[in-house]
């Protein structure tokens, strides 16, 4: 007798960007996917209000990291992928902003590649994106920048090193991930670049949600701002920063 295999016997993994933290921020896909998760999979940066979202007899797996302390090692979370999906299981595998932006969305999906197991990715706003827009700061705009540059602030570790005087071109916003403990060796390496004490600058503390906090000032206030936030937080600099005053509009 044949056996009749669906594909929903044969396990499936979404990788979902959940946004920055305001729930109605998730595209209209996640909202979809995440109601039919039979596994949610989920890091620090996703808000309880998202996981509710997923049905109450769906498996919720924390895997969340913090800065200087990683709750479950990568390769584990891989295996959970790896395990659930063979399972059989709808595995919604869920991310802070966007699973591409410095989430590792590309070392996961390696893994589940290699194990031949069936995946999509739901794109999701990614900080930079969804914190400056609520904190009224343009990423672009014709007078002031034409470009942007997404930075980690995890300088050291792996990689090539950062090119200053590439990020130090005029004209240009960028914009520091998990740059809070960094921001001093930021700030020397803009200003030996170049890159005036004067040029404006803002920290987003847990952008779009109802606790978010901007702080600006210019480039050498920068150390001082950062300390007084808490992550997560990004850093801008750039003179669109300092359209805040003019644009912002978010009242959390
Ligand atoms: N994949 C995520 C980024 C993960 S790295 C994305 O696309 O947004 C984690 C860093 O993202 C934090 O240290 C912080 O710099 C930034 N971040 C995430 N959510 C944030 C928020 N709501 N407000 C400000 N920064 C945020």
């Amino acid at each position: 007798m044949m056996t009749n295999h669906s594909f929903a016997d044969l396990g499936f993994v979404s990788l979902v960007g959940a946004g920055p933290g305001d729930p109605e921020l998730l595209t209209v896909k996640a909202l979809r996917v995440i109601q039919q998760a039979q596994v949610v999979v989920y890091d620090r940066l996703v808000s309880q209000a998202i996981l509710d979202l997923a049905p109450t007899d769906a498996e919720r797996i924390y895997v969340g990291k913090q800065l200087d302390f990683h709750c479950v090692p990568q390769s584990q979370i891989n295996q959970i992928l790896v395990d659930k999906a063979q399972q059989g299981k709808r595995v919604v595998r869920l991310k802070g902003g966007d699973s591409f932006i410095f989430g590792r969305g590309g070392e996961e999906l390696e893994v589940l590649a290699q194990h031949q197991i069936r995946y999509e990715v739901v794109p999701g706003i990614t900080a930079a994106a969804g914190a400056t827009a609520y904190a009224g700061i343009p990423l672009t705009h014709r007078d002031y920048a034409q470009s942007v540059q997404f930075i980690t602030g995890h300088l050291q570790k792996n990689g090539a090193p950062i090119n200053w005087h590439c990020l130090a071109q005029s004209n240009q916003t960028l914009v520091f991930y998990m740059g809070l403990k960094q921001s001093g060796h930021i700030t020397d390496n803009l200003l030996q670049a170049g890159v005036s004490g004067d040029m404006p600058c803002a920290v987003i503390e847990r952008g779009t949600t109802a606790r978010q906090r901007v702080l600006t000032g210019c480039l050498l206030q920068l150390p001082h701002l950062a300390q007084q936030a808490e992550s997560p937080a990004l850093i801008v600099v750039g003179q669109v920063a300092e359209l805040h005053q003019k644009l912002h509009w978010f009242q959390p």
